[in-house]
């Protein structure tokens, strides 16, 4: 449980941590709340020649919210989601989220970017930020650009990110009058990750669904926007035999995962069971 040697450097700036993972990007690692990373370094799962520590820079932080939208800095704790009262305001799906997470150590230290880069495809936040259609901001040597968080996270702790590049921001679109947003899990009963979880934002006009959008976590590979339960009910009224309908779309579609916590048969049947509560639930 002793990590191997490293060099460490604590950046000031997002310039100077971009210059210095320029320099030897794969031996290297970012240092954000830790929670992933130190346990990494103790079993060394990862050995960098150097690690960079971004907590102090002050333009990965703050919760911005403006009538272009929301932006949130990487460095945000869980904590801090939580307990933003003008984000709650906007966006309450954050304090119910940030409430599932883990426990109070976790939450105090652990940011969003760092859960977003990290990509275990049991953590909650990937699928919050694909049901907000939220762009995940990246900054490099070259400036920044944007990705969807639909199409960031692209396989097992894999994602868009280049090896030089920093995850700098979480940009949300305001969210429309009457969108609604919900997210659920089945936690595991030891780590308290997702086995599957799901965000769920709609937005009902006339009693039909105008808007939906639906992020899974925990199921797969990587956390992923459904489309085909989405597309069967926009349309259509949030009607018991529609959501039944949906939810056997979903549990079909989706290509589970299967190991020692649970078979792909048992998440496609999680996975179903939680959609349901939750088109139930934004349904009233
Ligand atoms: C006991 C325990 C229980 C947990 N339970 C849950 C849970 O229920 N749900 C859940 O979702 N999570 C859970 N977590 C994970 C936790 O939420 C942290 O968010 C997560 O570990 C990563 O965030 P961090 O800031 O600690 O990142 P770090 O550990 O510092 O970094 C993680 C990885 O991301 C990279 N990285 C960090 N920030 C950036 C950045 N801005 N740009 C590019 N790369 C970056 C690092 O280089 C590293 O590879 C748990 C963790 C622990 C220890």
């Amino acid at each position: 449980m002793i990590p191997a040697a490293f060099d460490y450097v604590r950046a000031s700036s997002l310039a100077q941590a971009i210059d210095l993972l320029r320099d030897d990007p794969d031996g290297t690692k970012l240092l954000a709340g830790g929670h992933t990373l130190l346990p990494a370094l103790k079993l060394r799962l990862a050995s960098p020649a150097l690690l960079i520590d971004i907590g102090g820079i002050a333009e990965l932080k703050g919760i911005e919210i403006s009538e272009a939208g929301i932006r949130i800095g990487a460095l945000t704790t869980h904590a801090e989601l939580f307990a933003s009262e003008p984000l709650n305001k906007e966006l309450p799906v954050f304090r119910q989220a940030a409430s599932l997470i883990a426990d109070p150590q976790v939450r105090n230290r652990g940011t969003i970017g760092g859960s977003l880069a990290n990509a275990d495809p049991a953590a909650d936040w990937p699928a919050v930020v694909v049901a907000l259609k939220a762009e995940i901001e990246i900054a490099g040597a070259h400036g920044f650009r944007r990705v969807a968080a639909r199409d960031f996270f692209v396989d097992i702790f894999s994602t868009a990110l280049a090896p030089d590049e920093i995850l700098a921001s979480i940009r949300i679109p305001r969210p429309k009058p009457g969108m609604r947003f919900i997210y659920r899990k089945i936690r595991h009963p030891a780590s308290g990750f997702a086995v599957v979880g799901i965000a769920v934002g709609v937005r009902l006009h006339g009693g039909v669904v105008a808007e939906i959008c639906i992020g899974v976590t925990g199921a797969a590979n990587h956390a992923f926007a459904d489309q085909h339960a989405a597309d069967f009910l926009t349309g259509k009224m949030l009607s018991r035999d529609n959501i039944d309908q949906a939810a056997k779309l979903l549990g079909e579609t989706t290509e589970c995962l299967s190991d020692r916590y649970a078979s792909a048969e048992y998440r496609a049947n999680l996975i179903r069971v939680e959609i349901r509560r939750a088109l139930l639930a934004l349904s009233s």
